[in-house]
């Protein structure tokens, strides 16, 4: 069923399920694409509002669990996670989290290779594409190769990056990294430490350092590698959600000489 002010998806088409946004209300450069450099909804300045902590009352759920406690009957349930709460096998969604692929998917099958199109692909390849900028020639480093950072490792082949080092402890995940464009991986399985080892691994490959490196692990003692393992002038970029502090030697910051630590955590 489509909303009667829902534009550009009809029922029966099929669409793949992204975030959220305003689409321009009154205020929101970050929405507005006549806005010069704009037109970037991942930037939202309601993002978090309407993605990341639902709706209340958007679901009726029947209760009815043979306890006397009151909760019989029926109850609004929260949706609307990230526009959409996809994890089930029908949802209520934004108009806006809808991206129609009507016209590129030819089948079932095709549509659920499409899938991780509606988050971890862009992150990953956005991070690389539009956060880095990574140009042709350049070094990097992924740290972590899930969907974010395969998506990355592929983003870097398209952008002609001359080294692209895959991180990760899972052969499997190496190998198909390697499928996709990785240059180079490294097993940190192997490694008997991971900081020092890390380092001079990257090192051996890229010697004066990497352009950019990512991180989608969010664990610090790596995030501390990438920033070591920087070329003068690169960009650590932050993609997993970090738990804990990070201490970072301004002195070991300085050496590596105009280095930027950016995040792009959604
Ligand atoms: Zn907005």
């Amino acid at each position: 069923m489509v909303g009667a002010e829902v534009k550009g998806v009809r029922v029966g088409d099929r669409v793949v399920l992204s975030f959220d946004y305003c689409g321009g209300a009154e205020g929101c450069r970050a929405c507005d694409s006549s806005v010069k450099g704009m037109g970037m909804p991942g930037y939202c300045k309601e993002f978090h509002a309407r993605n990341i902590f639902g709706v209340e009352g958007v679901y009726q759920v029947v209760v009815d669990d043979d306890v006397d406690d009151g909760e019989e009957g029926s109850k609004a349930a929260a949706g609307l996670f990230f526009g959409q709460s996809s994890f089930s096998q029908f949802a209520v969604v934004k108009g806006r989290s809808a991206v129609n692929v009507q016209a590129v998917v030819q089948s079932e099958e095709e549509l659920k290779l499409f899938a991780p199109m509606g988050c971890g692909y862009q992150t990953g390849a956005a991070s690389v594409t539009e956060v880095a900028d990574v140009r042709e020639g350049d070094s990097v480093a992924i740290f972590g190769l899930g969907g974010v950072g395969m998506a990355a490792v592929m983003a870097a082949k398209i952008r002609g990056a001359k080294t692209i080092i895959g991180v990760d402890k899972i052969q499997s995940r190496l190998d198909l990294a390697k499928d996709l464009g990785a240059t180079h991986v490294l097993d940190t399985s192997n490694f008997p430490s991971l900081t020092s080892d890390l380092t001079a691994a990257i090192r051996e490959i890229a010697p004066s350092g990497t352009n950019a490196t990512f991180d989608t692990t969010g664990v610090i003692p790596l995030i501390e590698v990438g920033v070591r393992a920087l070329h003068a002038n690169g960009q650590m970029i932050l993609i997993g959600t970090v738990n804990g502090s990070m201490m970072l030697d301004l002195g070991m910051l300085l050496n590596v000489r105009e280095v930027s630590l950016r995040s792009n955590i959604e």
